[in-house]
């Protein structure tokens, strides 16, 4: 019947304007996201958001009170947590310390019942996946942290389960085997072709990673997009601050037109910037610009903005540094060509009208 062939076309989960409530407070409102098979999708957002909420939701950890989770296009509001096919890594690797590597894969397979000599093949090729070939004997305790969590990934995906969760995978990590296994579970994702949710409030790890980004703030979704459109055109001032902190220049409109608008910055300095509509002249705005956006030293730029350096961090190829801009503190991430400048000089900063997004007096891009 339908519901029998409903998976082949089927978004791999979808969310139809799910709300969840612990209580009576209302931690998740009117979510909606549609997850292709076979895709990475991240929720990120800061702490409290109810990404951690949505994603037990999925696998039946906590109860939805309104809308649905369809999984490969059927319902599981009814489905118990044991029958749903899916993959759950967390922050603690939570590996039964007194089991060996084996036991903890092969836990998933033993509790499905699969016949002793599959589990000894699925447990070898997962432990292969996650590049600890021969490591079966080996307790928890004798690994690193890196090594406990790509056993925790092994487990997880050794019943090839429909869908991955990972929540905050990387987070107990240090900074190093963090980035390693950002590289490491992309792979494996990747290889595997399997669906993966993943759960973080780091910025680099979700757009490193990611095929698209749901943007969360306070139980609602901000921004759906990859990497580059989440990035390059925050859809609200929540998202822009939140990824990469962009500059954010309040100012009125002067004159616009032509696919630009004159703006006159609250610091006192116009700029022009890419406006995809004529907007009535006095318009409040704010003029997004990422640091990396700027130039030093104007050169050609249509837009320049001179200032005073109130600090200036060399990292090798490129600085940041703070400007004071009339009152108003400017963060720039350029290249450094000649020399890095040094407080209190004078620089001038060059950017052109399409490198900046325009939000409108609601905090909302303006398209
Ligand atoms: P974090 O990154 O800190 O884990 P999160 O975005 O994953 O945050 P959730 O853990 O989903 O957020 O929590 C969303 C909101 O729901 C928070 O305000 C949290 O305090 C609240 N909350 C979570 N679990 C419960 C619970 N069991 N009972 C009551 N409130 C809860």
């Amino acid at each position: 019947g339908a519901s029998a062939s409903a998976g082949a076309n089927s978004p791999a989960v979808e969310f139809r304007d799910i709300d969840i409530a612990y209580g009576k407070f209302v931690a998740v409102r009117d979510f909606s996201l549609s997850i292709r098979k076979g895709s990475f999708v991240t929720l990120l957002g800061p702490s409290g958001c109810g990404k951690t909420t949505i994603l037990r939701s999925i696998a039946g950890l906590v109860d939805i009170s309104g809308g649905q989770i369809m999984i490969d296009g059927r319902r599981v509001d009814d489905v118990p947590i044991y029958k749903r096919n899916i993959g759950l890594v967390f922050q603690s690797y939570a590996l039964f310390p007194h089991k060996n590597v084996f036991d903890n894969v092969a836990f998933g397979l033993k509790y499905r019942n699969v016949p002793k000599p599959e589990i000894v093949r699925k447990v070898g090729k997962a432990l292969d996946m996650v590049r600890l070939p021969g490591s079966e004997k080996k307790l928890p305790s004798q690994l690193s942290g890196g090594q406990q969590q790509r056993i925790a990934l092994a487990r997880a995906i050794v019943f090839e389960p429909q869908v991955l969760l990972l929540d905050e995978p990387l987070s107990a990590l240090d900074a190093n085997m963090r980035e390693e296994m950002r590289v490491e579970i992309k792979k494996i994702q990747k290889e595997t072709g399997i669906t993966a949710i993943f759960v973080t409030h780091d910025q680099e790890e979700a757009l490193s990673m990611s095929d698209r980004i749901v943007v969360m703030n306070a139980g609602a979704v901000e921004q759906i997009g990859t990497p580059e459109e989440v990035y390059e055109t925050p859809a609200t001032a929540f998202v822009a601050d939140f990824l990469g902190k962009a500059n954010m220049l309040a100012g009125a409109v002067s004159r616009s037109g032509q696919g630009t608008a004159m703006v006159v910055l609250g610091t006192g300095q116009t700029v022009s910037v890419a406006c995809p509509r004529p907007l009535a002249d006095g318009s409040k705005v704010t003029v997004v610009a990422r640091p990396q956006k700027f130039s030093v030293g104007a050169g050609t730029s249509a837009n320049r903005l001179s200032g005073r350096v109130i600090s200036a961090s060399y990292l090798g190829g490129s600085a940041i540094y703070e400007i004071d801009i009339g009152g108003k503190t400017l963060r720039a991430n350029t290249p450094i060509s000649g020399r890095v400048l040094g407080e209190g000089e004078t620089i001038e900063l060059g950017f052109a009208p399409d490198d900046c997004v325009l939000l409108d007096a609601a905090g909302k891009r303006i398209s």
